[in-house]
């Protein structure tokens, strides 16, 4: 039997627990950095299957690697799972585990013969913005020695290389002064007032940046009461550009909007994070182009629709994209009208098509890795990197 089936047939074995594990992580939704429920579940499975499985590794408990396989070419395989505030696994983290933890126990099937070792990374907190899993874990050693890394994420259709721009989070605070908003106003200092100064000035910016640059932001505190001049406002914000350099240039111009409105009011200004934002992604293009046949074998749709043609996102898969040969295609769940971060998308992630989806994703990475190992051109581009 060649290698391509046999990954096959055993991803045909785990069918119904990865379909299991997808859906029960669906239901029970971790946020960023504690996805202990979904890391457990990863880390007994793998364990389970006869994989070297570390948990809590990069000082991050729920974090976890886990190795297969004695090949030459060392390959990563990453496993998101954090879901976001009140809508669930809207992005579908529950099929990127699910189908990375199938992809492996594929490969490892064949991993010797193939010449490969495989290792699954879970990495928490993708969807955090600043300091994500993936960022903390290639500062902290997790992807030494690896060779090339890959993911497939959930979308409305698949798309073999996304447009995956930087991007960095920061919180805004401002602080006034309390006074009686009636009877002594003159006495207070309006935080409120100063965050829609900012507020006002980022949308007049909006007219002079790139058509590639993204602001967007939600007021987190926007006061106590209506009689009380709100003397503490708090705001979260996402810039982001088609590369970091772009994004810190628009930085720059966006904090001139929140000083206008410490200028205008007599606040203070606080920001805080921001400090290890997520690069743009570089999609390797020959193992992008050896996934694309894959998918195409297993029948995936990979015409690039046009309603693609804005979409640009941020993942810091781009971080590691940076360090070593990476891809990160999306594969559909044919959710539309619905698209990521929307509740009637988390409702499609546990669909029929999510299912297939599973499979696919999951088989299609698997006979990824085989190809890869396979391929002497890549093999001894990859190898040569250490
Ligand atoms: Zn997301
Ligand atoms: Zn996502």
């Amino acid at each position: 039997m060649d290698s391509k089936q046999a990954a096959r047939e055993r991803l045909g074995q785990a069918r119904n627990s990865l379909l299991d594990l997808s859906h029960r992580i669906h239901a029970h939704p971790e946020l960023g950095f504690e996805e202990e429920q979904a890391c457990t579940w990863l880390a007994e499975m793998l364990d389970q299957a006869g994989f070297a499985v570390k948990t809590g590794i990069c000082e991050l408990p729920t974090a976890f690697s886990a190795s297969i396989g004695k090949g030459p070419l060392h390959l990563g395989i990453m496993a998101e799972y954090d879901s976001l505030p009140s809508v669930g696994h809207a992005c579908g983290h529950n099929l990127i585990a699910a189908m990375s933890v199938g992809a492996a126990l594929a490969t490892a099937k064949v991993a010797d013969d193939a010449g490969l070792t495989v290792t699954v990374l879970g990495t928490p907190a993708e969807e955090i913005g600043n300091a994500g899993g993936k960022v903390l874990m290639l500062e902290r050693g997790a992807y030494k020695g690896m060779h090339a890394a890959m993911m497939v994420h959930p979308a409305p259709m698949d798309f073999v290389q996304p447009k995956i721009i930087a991007a960095s989070m920061f919180d805004v605070h401002y602080t006034g002064k309390e006074a009686h908003a009636s009877a002594f106003p003159e006495l207070g200092i309006n935080a409120a007032d100063a965050l829609t100064i900012a507020q006002t000035s980022i949308g007049l910016l909006r007219q002079h940046i790139r058509q590639s640059d993204r602001i967007h932001g939600i007021c987190t505190h926007g006061g106590d009461a209506p009689n009380i001049v709100p003397a503490h406002t708090a705001a979260r914000y996402i810039i982001r550009g088609e590369t970091v350099k772009d994004m810190e240039e628009l930085r720059v111009k966006v904090r001139h909007c929140f000083e206008a409105g410490a200028l205008a009011t007599g606040s203070k200004l606080e920001i805080k994070g921001g400090d290890k934002p997520y690069t743009e992604m570089r999609h390797d293009a020959d193992m992008a182009e050896i996934y694309r046949r894959n998918a195409v074998a297993l029948g995936r749709n990979l015409a690039a629709p046009e309603s693609m043609a804005r979409f640009s996102a941020s993942t810091d898969m781009g971080n590691v994209s940076l360090a070593l040969p990476s891809i990160h295609p999306m594969i559909g769940i044919d959710s539309l009208p619905a698209v990521n971060h929307q509740p009637e998308f988390t409702a499609h992630c546990i669909s029929p098509a999510a299912d297939q989806a599973l499979w696919d994703g999951a088989l299609a990475m698997a006979w990824t890795a085989i190809d890869m190992a396979a391929d002497p051109n890549l093999h001894k581009r990859l190898l040569a990197r250490h």
